[in-house]
């Protein structure tokens, strides 16, 4: 390859790594070798065609690309919301239709979200991504040692949020037509704000979470530091209760919590805060109370031991209960089934929440889906814990 040649190689692949880095696609640099690219290579911009918008502190502009709307930066005059501007050396055509396509989706959507602001009488903070609808009312909070402002919270929250819903449908195999519509999550700086808004977003209200399940999911938090002294507890309380709203949404939307799936509902739900923490402390009881724990939040081993020690809880028990009649020792046993089930096969263990939301008992849906009966499932899932889960 000569010399110049190669040149233009090593640029475009720059460029190429660049772009996808960035979230642009780099159209010009898929064209034939023997066709220039349009966005020229430009040292200013790094190629990118684009630079952030001088309006906003250093750093927080590139957690635009993640989201589609963001009320923090909407308003902005220089950037219209995008966090970015064309790069005002090489002008790039590519960035400038990226931005104006963006720019267009933003007003769509501030118009959709004023029904938001309507509710509370007031302009909320919030950001909306591909699957959710966050309003983020804390106006800092500490991840890691460090203090983050509102804006930078926000976006961390709708990081993880979408973080989660990757996981969720990865286990399950489910895609996003599964589901009818995004879900709302409103994390309130203060009481009052979470009274008003729960009532307003999910149809009642109380002090702790409030979920609204089903078809049109929504979940209302008070996270301030009286309720949630870290960053992790309250991190774990919306995997947990957005967990809830999403089995509540799958497929057909109903809560099976209320029908004799209370295993299933609050196991799925302990599951995840195991998944990323090994501790499972949320439950939800009507008037939650945060002093609740069970051995705890270790349930691999609290399981482990209730069986080794014969005071397990009898499964045809468990499957009678609703969601909010589970005893501590039910909750720990709920998860180990889920574990189970999920270790075994998620498609199936989608096809058994289809059938409790059904209103289908346990006892029936274990014998359709895995042709098990009660007592054969009990002593499957024993002899698996014990070979499995951690003897400390
Ligand atoms: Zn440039
Ligand atoms: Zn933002
Ligand atoms: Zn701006
Ligand atoms: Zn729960």
């Amino acid at each position: 390859m000569k010399p110049a040649a190669k040149r233009w190689w090593t640029l475009a692949a720059l460029a190429l790594s660049m772009c996808l880095s960035t979230g642009f696609a780099p159209q010009s640099l898929l064209l034939s070798q023997d066709a220039p690219p349009t966005a020229p290579a430009c040292k200013f911009c790094k190629s990118t065609g684009r630079e952030v918008c001088s309006e906003h502190p250093a750093g927080e502009c590139e957690s635009e690309d993640g989201v589609l709307y963001c009320s923090h930066i909407a308003d902005c005059k220089v950037c219209a919301g995008t966090g970015w501007v064309v790069c005002r050396e090489c002008k790039s055509d590519v960035a400038q239709a990226a931005l104006d396509k963006k720019k267009a989706d933003i007003e769509k959507r501030r118009i959709a979200l004023k029904a938001l602001d309507g509710k509370m009488d007031r302009e909320l903070c919030k950001v909306e991504t591909k699957h959710f609808i966050l309003v983020w009312e804390l106006e800092r909070i500490k991840v890691d040692k460090k203090f983050l402002n509102q804006h930078e919270g926000m976006h961390l929250y709708a990081v993880r949020l979408e973080r989660l819903y990757d996981d969720y449908c990865a286990r399950q195999k489910l895609v996003d037509k599964d589901f009818r519509e995004k879900f709302k999550v409103f994390v309130w700086g203060w009481p009052k704000d979470h009274e008003a808004g729960a009532l307003a977003f999910c149809g009642q209200n109380a002090s702790g979470g409030v979920k609204l399940m089903g078809s049109t999911p929504a979940y209302s938090v008070c996270g301030n530091k009286r309720n949630f002294n870290d960053d992790d507890l309250l991190h774990r309380n919306i995997v947990h209760s957005v967990t809830h709203l999403m089995l509540s949404a799958q497929q057909f939307p109903a809560w099976m919590g209320n029908v004799k799936g209370g295993w299933c509902d609050e196991g799925l739900s302990h599951w995840f805060e195991d998944r990323y923490w090994g501790i499972c402390d949320n439950y939800c009881y009507q008037e939650s109370n945060s002093n609740v724990d069970f051995k705890g939040g270790k349930f691999r081993l609290a399981v482990r031991k209730l069986i080794e020690t014969d005071k397990v809880p009898p499964a045809p028990q468990v499957f009678e209960r609703t969601s909010d009649t589970l005893t501590l020792p039910e909750h720990a046993v709920a998860f180990s089934y889920v574990d189970y089930f999920l270790s075994r096969d998620g498609e199936k263990f989608k096809a058994l929440c289809a059938e409790l939301k059904r209103k289908v008992h346990t006892r029936d849906a274990l014998k359709k889906v895995y042709d098990l009966s009660v007592m054969e499932f009990e002593a499957l899932w024993k002899a698996w814990v014990l070979q499995t889960y951690p003897t400390k």
